[in-house]
């Protein structure tokens, strides 16, 4: 399981349905918006303290890996909707590939079936 810095889940949940534009629950067609702050990266970040320190987690990721299960380890995790603010993990999916091409081609492909 991704690294909760020592967290119960229900309280990073918590945390980040609070930063979400709207009650994330309501469909899981929508995607959900998150309104807290981002990465340098441009990806959604929650900043958290633990033990003193600041750490920042993937919102994405941990509602991806409590949602489903699935480890998401050190693969990407991508999203069809292509929205970058989305953390909705009925939108993300497992991008394994090597290079940027390859993701990319995977990316349209997934976004074409919608
Ligand atoms: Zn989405």
């Amino acid at each position: 399981m991704i690294d909760l810095g020592g967290m119960e889940k229900g309280e990073v949940l918590d945390l980040i349905w609070e930063r979400l534009a709207w009650p994330p629950r309501e469909g899981r067609e929508f995607c959900w918006l998150w309104t807290g702050s981002y990465s340098g990266t441009g990806q959604p970040a929650l900043p958290v303290a633990v033990g003193g320190k600041r750490m920042y987690l993937a919102p994405a990721r941990v509602v991806y890996e409590l949602d489903t299960g699935v480890e998401l380890g050190r693969q990407y995790l991508k999203r069809n909707c292509g929205n970058q603010a989305c953390v909705n993990p009925a939108h993300g999916y497992i991008a394994p590939g090597k290079g940027r091409g390859a993701s990319k081609r995977r990316e349209q492909q997934a976004t074409a079936h919608e």
